[in-house]
């Protein structure tokens, strides 16, 4: 695939999940749910989940800003719901790597599902937060979580 072509790719990618966006919703102030900024552009999301037996069975978010940052909560819905905790840890461990240009091998490419087109993300530094910011706000919210889960043993 040419450079040119992935780059067509990634604005259709991107644009059905800004234009379109899954699992965005009014979140209630009864769930567990964490919200961040990203000053520098004006983002905003706010997270919530809901986790059964190690596993994240919903992802919802609300919030303002860029088409990136809107776009990359969307698929970061879509790529990480169903998984056990663990996993998405990790598959949110290789979000990161591949956005800052570094080597992550295909399978893992493979499990972001729709977000591995924001790799092209790598060569604007100044909009990486704005792709990063729903990856960071769910890592803390399963980080957190995963305490809750040892914390009952
Ligand atoms: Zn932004």
């Amino acid at each position: 695939m040419s450079l040119n072509q992935l780059n067509v790719l990634y604005k259709e990618v991107v644009l059905d999940h800004a234009q379109n966006p899954r699992n965005k919703r009014k979140i209630l102030s009864s769930e567990k749910q964490l919200a961040m900024q990203n000053p520098t552009c004006g983002d905003y999301l706010n997270i919530s989940i809901k986790t059964r037996q190690n596993a994240i069975t919903e992802i919802s978010f609300d919030g303002w800003g860029c088409t990136i940052s809107q776009a990359s909560a969307s698929m970061m819905t879509e790529t990480l719901i169903n998984k056990n905790i663990d996993d998405a840890i990790s598959i949110i461990y290789n979000f990161s790597k591949m956005i800052t240009g570094q080597k992550v091998d295909n399978s893992a490419v493979g499990e972001l599902g729709d977000a591995s087109v924001l790799a092209t993300m790598a060569e604007f530094p100044t909009r990486i937060k704005c792709a990063t910011l729903a990856w960071h706000i769910i890592n803390d919210l399963l980080k957190n979580e995963k305490g809750n889960v040892y914390g009952k043993c």
